[in-house]
Parts: C-alpha cells; structure tokens; sequence
C-alpha cells in the first residue's frame, strides 16, 4: 500500500518522506512540498528572537551597569 488521501487536505497522494522528520506519510505533491518549505514553525523563530532579544537586553545592562 503506497498510495491513498493525502493526510493533510485528502487529494490522491503517495508515501513520502518528511522532508525534515524521520518518518513517512501520504502526502499530495503540494503538501509536501509546502512541509519541504515550511519545516521551521513559527513558534519556533519567535521563541528563538525572544531569547537573542533577551540576551542582548541583559548584556547591555551588564556592560553598561556591571560592576
Ligand atoms: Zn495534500
């Protein structure tokens, strides 16, 4: 069994490779390549600017404060 709904939207699609995953699922052709382009969650991007934001913040102060 290698085709079936893809599991995103159910257009007829086949099993592929997560493009940034170990693991394989139905996919369509426009879905997978929308995972290949979009592996990064937001989330993510905006957990990671919150916590270079919030490094820089508390190294100014401790450069421009520190003892
Ligand atoms: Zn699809």
């Amino acid at each position: 069994m290698s085709e079936g709904p893809c599991e995103s939207c159910g257009a007829p699609g086949r099993v592929l490779a997560h493009p940034s995953a170990p693991v394989s699922a139905v996919w369509c052709d426009a879905c997978h390549a929308r995972l290949a382009t979009r592996r990064v969650p937001m989330g993510m991007i905006l957990l990671v600017a919150g916590l270079i934001a919030g490094l820089v913040a508390s190294a100014g102060a401790w450069l421009s404060g520190g003892p």
